[in-house]
């Protein structure tokens, strides 16, 4: 098992068919791709099954994101089930394409956060009931004040549904969420280790990320930056500094920038850079010491002090 890196969506230079995106990324030396439903699950059923396809024979980790017209807490019970719909059709095409994540953004608070909760939990209930093999639903961490997708939140939904949810770490949303904590390395290294104190090895080694810089405002998240883009935050570097110190080492990283594969290139580039630098010896120690650690889970509450809602 390696680090996955890739993008979100077909590369801008890339003109072939679809399903063939994946050669296109194996050449450029990528292994992971989410593929973009988020307007709609639009692909035909012989081409998710291409995708797939090719997609095991390049060992490109596939992942889908759910269309964002989802809100799994919605007191309105039309919209609720048609979000659950929505997640369901993209659980039938991520079978068909061999997907292993389905990436859902949970919703919105409305009016009680206590009670949004209480209705994301019955419908992922609901959901968990349709599952149709291994697939995973994968929990976002969201950028605006307003959704649901606190750190501490997505970890909570995988711990009380551990079969069948994901955590997704978005760090340019826990940047916009948090209103700019996600800056320093000490701020960095508070969330990866309430993830190695929180998750089990499995989860916590293979965990799956997006990554973007991220301007915010006072209600969170305005838009995504590409990697190279000065002024913006969280830095790629600290982040791969991070999970490495805390013994994770084979984590994905989609690249959720303008810059697509660029970007999960230069991801890629800075993670093998502070792995080698790192040393072998040390690596090793790490991943000893996150398995000792994780003996004994525990919540780390300092840590998660600006990325909750209170
Ligand atoms: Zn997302």
């Amino acid at each position: 098992m390696v680090a996955r890196f890739g993008p979100a969506g077909i590369p801008k230079d890339y003109k072939g068919k679809s399903p063939e995106v994946v050669n296109y990324l194996r050449s450029e030396g990528l292994n992971a791709y989410e593929y973009e439903a988020v307007r709609g699950v639009k692909i035909r059923d012989d081409n998710a099954k291409k995708l797939g396809m090719l997609a095991k024979l390049t060992d490109v980790k596939i992942t889908i994101h759910a269309p964002y017209f989802i809100n799994l807490g919605s007191q309105d019970e039309i919209i609720l089930q048609k979000s659950i719909n929505r997640i369901y059709e993209t659980m039938r095409v991520a079978e068909i394409m061999g997907a292993e994540i389905i990436v859902v953004h949970p919703g919105y608070y409305g009016g009680s956060r206590e009670m949004a909760l209480k209705i994301v939990e019955g419908a992922l209930e609901e959901l968990r009931k349709k599952k149709r093999g291994g697939e995973k639903l994968g929990l976002e961490t969201m950028g605006r004040i307003s959704q649901i997708g606190s750190l501490e939140e997505i970890i909570n939904f995988h711990l009380n549904f551990p079969d069948f949810v994901v955590p997704i770490i978005d760090w340019g949303h826990l940047e916009a969420r948090s209103l700019g904590h996600v800056r320093t390395q000490q701020q960095i290294d508070n969330i990866t280790s309430a993830l190695v104190s929180n998750l089990s090895g499995d989860i916590a080694q293979n965990i799956h990320c997006h990554f973007s810089k991220m301007e915010f405002s006072r209600t969170g998240e305005v838009r995504h930056h590409d990697l190279s883009d000065k002024g913006y935050y969280p830095q790629f570097e600290l982040v791969a500094r991070s999970m490495l110190e805390h013994g994770i080492v084979k984590p994905t990283f989609i690249a959720e920038t303008s810059a697509l594969d660029k970007d999960a290139i230069f991801m890629r580039d800075e993670f093998y850079r502070i792995k080698q630098n790192m040393g072998i010896a040390r690596i090793l120690l790490r991943q000893v010491a996150l398995r000792l650690n994780q003996s004994k889970p525990q919540w780390v509450p300092y840590s998660l002090q600006y990325l909750c809602i209170e």
